[in-house]
């Protein structure tokens, strides 16, 4: 079967992280852009990203990086996105689709919008997959096979433009959603937000305990606390971030989840056995549904290579941020 055509002539990614890597390494596999050309904050990652070949060009300003690019996405922490905006405005091409990988869309929308000239098309963007692991040799190729990408285009944003970025992900292996960014931010408060905090929470509740030590703690943590850590070990700036940037929405599902929390511990205080029962039946049938349709399996993340990485870095079974 034949390659599908290159979708863009010129990638220019700014910050070359996990996200900034994978699509790297998953642009060039698919062949969506004739050439790759990227940027990152410290000269240690650019050194790092020339080392691993994962552009044809890797330059020291933001600036350079996006001088002719076609497509620039910016894959950087979202509280960093207003700045880098600013700094690229300028120097962005005529016709060329501006977008970026962060967690919350509102606060990027509201940042980055400002400083990008009319002549350019902004296309914010979310693909909803990742793992605990940063840095540039993190990413693979596969990262975003079979997760959903939610791109949040302002509204009277040039159809053709999303409709190409769209593909673009498509070819990438996701599967492509588009709604309003205030939207997308509520839904991944409660899917993605809510649950990073509460592992963040969980893991540091543990570690605080006076008459449990350390090491037991470690030791039985296979009775679920293990997959709390996993969870709670995910990039500090980033979720920082996420959680500043998110505040609304946040705080929104963190009233919900308290009175339901509640709930239960009324029921536990009660002896209500039928109460816990019964919302365990329903929670089971949740995660039945998310396995029903692809988006988890009890097998390790489908079995996706994972090459520069050993093995014992491979990236565990769950889809972290997102
Ligand atoms: P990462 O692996 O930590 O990489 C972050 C990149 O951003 C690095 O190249 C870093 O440069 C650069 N950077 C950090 N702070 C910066 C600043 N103030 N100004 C300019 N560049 C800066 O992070 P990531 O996991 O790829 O996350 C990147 C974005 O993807 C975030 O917005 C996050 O919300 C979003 N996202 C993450 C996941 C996930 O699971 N990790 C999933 C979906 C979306 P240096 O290396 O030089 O410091």
């Amino acid at each position: 079967m034949s390659k599908p055509a290159t979708l863009y002539n010129r990638l220019a990614l700014i910050g070359v992280g996990l996200l900034g890597s994978s699509i790297a390494r998953a642009a060039r596999a698919q062949g969506a852009v004739r050439s790759i050309v990227a940027t990152a904050r410290s000269p240690q990652t650019r050194k790092r990203v020339a080392e691993l070949g994962l552009a044809d060009q890797v330059v020291e300003s933001n600036a350079t990086a996006v001088e002719g690019a076609d497509l620039v996405i910016l894959c950087i922490p979202v509280g960093a996105c207003g700045v880098v905006a600013k700094e690229i405005g300028p120097h962005l091409a005529a016709g060329a689709t501006v977008s970026d990988v962060g967690s919350v869309k509102g606060y990027v929308i509201r940042d980055m919008g400002p400083h990008l000239p009319k002549t350019v098309h902004f296309v914010p963007a979310h693909p909803v997959a990742g793992t605990e692991y940063s840095g540039p040799d993190a990413g693979f190729a596969e990262l975003f096979v079979n997760r959903w990408c939610i791109l949040t285009p302002p509204e009277g944003t040039d159809t053709k433009a999303v409709d190409k970025l769209n593909a673009f992900w498509r070819l990438l292996g996701a599967n492509v959603e588009t709604m309003a960014a205030d939207h997308h931010d509520l839904v991944l408060a409660i899917t993605s937000h809510l649950p990073h905090l509460i592992a963040y929470t969980i893991v540091g509740t543990a570690d605080e305990l006076q008459n449990v030590t350390r090491s037991e703690v470690l030791k039985f943590s296979a009775g679920g606390f293990r997959d709390f850590t996993r969870i709670a070990a995910s990039d500090p700036t980033m979720w920082r971030d996420v959680f500043l940037a998110n505040k609304d929405a946040v705080l929104e599902m963190l009233g919900r989840f308290n009175e339901d929390i509640s709930l239960l511990t009324k029921a536990i205080r009660n002896g209500d056995g039928k109460a816990l029962f019964a919302h365990f039946v329903r929670t089971r049938a949740i995660r039945q549904g998310i396995v029903d349709i692809g988006q988890d399996s009890p097998a390790p993340d489908f079995g996706r290579p994972h090459p520069g990485l050993p093995h014992s870095a491979l990236p565990k079974p769950y889809a972290s941020d997102d």
